[in-house]
């Protein structure tokens, strides 16, 4: 069997950002995209990953929220990734904890992060491989899920989830070298250089060229 990559996001802190009801979010009203978060999926995709969330929602056994409400999220995730062309390959979500007061979820479950019951959910579907699949989570537990499962492990402690990445995790712009930065910037003073005084004054001449540069070199620069 093929080798697959596989991505493992987890949801609240690098998918949702919303920090309502102390980060139980069973509601789409309390559901905010990460910046980046949609170009990140998409990004993954294209890099022949398979995006896979792995999320604990102990709400359902605290009894927040249902499980169909979780659903309802996971539904709308997937409706606007659909809509930029992307997609989640597949949702696994723990409901269970064991200080539950719902029966039913009330349990210790080896779904719960940061044991790894979820990457063996995926491991049933494909097979993995571990070196170059990871997880991206906020919470030291998604560490300790990377280290169980014997894939790399990323805290997400920046705002914009596709830039994390291209920094972070698949810094495949490194092949690009220097050439093609030197070539951007290169580019850019002839650009600018017409008469850059005429056009920003001289206090500024250099300015808007420095900030353009920032701007631009914050991303891996893409070949043209
Ligand atoms: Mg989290």
């Amino acid at each position: 069997m093929k080798k697959t990559n596989v991505a493992f996001l987890d949801r609240d802190g690098v998918i949702n950002s919303s920090r309502l009801n102390n980060g139980y979010v069973g509601s789409l009203k309390h559901f905010r995209w990460v910046p980046g978060a949609i170009k990140a999926i998409k990004f993954l995709n294209e890099k022949n990953y398979k995006v896979v969330v792995v999320t604990n929602q102990s709400g359902v056994a605290r009894g927040f929220f249902t499980i169909k409400d979780v659903k309802k999220i996971h539904i709308y995730i997937q409706k606007k990734l659909k809509i930029n062309n992307t997609k989640i390959d597949a949702f696994y979500f723990c409901p269970f904890h064991k200080d539950g007061i719902i029966k039913r979820y009330k349990k210790d479950s080896s779904l719960r992060k940061p044991k790894i019951g979820m990457y063996r959910l995926a491991q049933k579907r494909w097979n993995i491989d571990r070196k170059n699949s990871f997880i991206i989570g906020d919470q030291k537990t998604d560490i300790e899920f990377a280290k169980k499962a014997k894939i790399n492990g990323y805290l997400f402690n920046q705002k914009n989830l596709h830039q994390f990445i291209r920094m972070n995790v698949i810094k495949d712009w490194k092949k690009y070298t220097a050439k093609s930065k030197w070539g951007f910037i290169y580019y850019s003073l002839k650009k600018s250089t017409a008469d850059p005084i005429a056009k920003y004054g001289r206090d500024n001449r250099w300015k808007h060229l420095s900030e353009k540069l920032t701007s631009k070199l914050v991303l891996p620069i893409e070949p043209s």
